[in-house]
């Protein structure tokens, strides 16, 4: 199965509503799609620009698809797959969205040619699980409302944006608990919004409101491993890595120094699954839980983000909402996510189909 040539699209979809983050606002999900040509078929992939978390930017990606990572795997035989992972992670540095795109899209051909589904051939642990539904930050009545929309469409578990506003996200926090009542799973996601010890100070705060978080995620900005050392060691709710971990080596330093007890897998993060199975390898190995997430992505690459999930059994908690976030799917075939479910199906490879580009570049 040889590599003929790769190609980029865009994907252009309305979002159900505005997605509100410590860090960005966003309104419609504009991502890269990545096709890659071979002489039996082609596979799919996609790149979300994420520049405030991974640095990638449309006009970056592009670049790096086609100046570095189509030279350097045209050519190359699909189902040599450690050699195709060599070239595509050695042919630049970081860049870890494009090349998580390239690598779907291989990991997609490679599966089907084996006439698998993706999740199988990645361990095949389960064959359905649940996702968690995103809030964004905004007043409170708003968050509350939009928490009871979500256990409304069947969601039990709901990840809260918070990280601006330091005593104010206790409130939050305080009266979603409130609203939603006790059976409601609640995570927390600072996107790095906090300082050390303000951390320890709002989430014990949580703790002695009795507001029972299931875990709270990069309290503290990405590159101070000592202060998310710090809170893990002063709270009793367990803490997520999230932008602190790109690559295995980042997960080898938060494990070694016990600096979160969890760590959030995000294909974009890890440069593909390849990457992400040697995070996964390592978790295990130290009994270090992972949760999947997305970035703002549709259902094409959270697609393959969900057949890792269903492969890995360290892979224990997910958070992917990008296909629910999004107003439309104009795909075909692959994972079903039905709200709060995501069920996998017999569809060879990733299997997600009916790309909307009509332009390939
Ligand atoms: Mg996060």
């Amino acid at each position: 199965m040889k590599i003929l040539d790769i190609r980029t699209g865009r994907i252009v979809l309305p979002l159900a509503r505005p997605f509100k983050t410590a860090l960005r606002t966003v309104e419609t999900l504009n991502d890269i799609a990545v096709k890659v040509i071979t002489d039996e078929g082609e596979g799919y992939g996609e790149a979300p620009p994420t520049a405030v978390i991974t640095g990638d930017t449309e006009g970056s990606i592009l670049c790096a698809v086609h100046d570095y990572i189509r030279p350097a795997l045209v050519g190359m035989d699909v189902m040599d797959l450690p050699a195709v992972m060599e070239k595509l992670n050695g042919c630049m540095v970081h860049n870890t969205t494009p090349k998580a795109a390239v690598d779907m899209a291989i990991y997609d051909l490679w599966a089907r040619a084996q006439k698998q589904p993706l999740y199988r051939l990645l361990g095949g642990a389960r064959e359905s699980f649940r996702t968690d539904l995103t809030i964004s930050v905004n007043p409170i009545p708003q968050m509350v409302e939009d928490s009871l929309d979500a256990v409304k469409q069947g969601f039990d578990i709901l990840k809260i944006k918070v990280g601006k506003e330091g005593e104010k996200d206790v409130e939050r926090i305080a009266a979603i608990r409130a609203a939603v009542g006790a059976d409601v799973k609640l995570r927390v996601d600072a996107n790095q919004g906090w300082e050390a010890k303000e951390a320890v100070r709002i989430i014990r705060a949580m703790e002695d409101k009795g507001l029972d978080l299931d875990l709270v995620e990069q309290p503290v900005p990405a590159a101070d491993l000592d202060g998310l050392a710090y809170v893990t060691g002063n709270v009793q709710t367990p803490i997520l890595a999230d932008e602190a971990v790109f690559s295995e080596r980042d997960a080898c330093e938060i494990i070694r120094r016990g600096a979160a007890n969890l760590i959030n897998i995000k294909l974009m993060k890890t440069g593909g699954i390849w990457n992400a199975l040697k995070i996964c390898r390592l978790a295990e190995e130290n009994g270090v839980e992972c949760m999947i997430g997305c970035m703002l992505e549709s259902r094409l690459s959270v697609a393959a983000a969900a057949h890792l999930a269903a492969g890995q059994k360290i892979i224990t908690r997910a958070d992917l909402d990008g296909p629910s976030l999004c107003a439309i799917d104009p795909y075909h075939g692959g994972p079903e996510f039905d709200g709060p479910e995501i069920a996998m199906r017999g569809d060879f490879g990733v299997g997600v189909a009916k790309i909307p580009c009509e332009d390939w570049n």
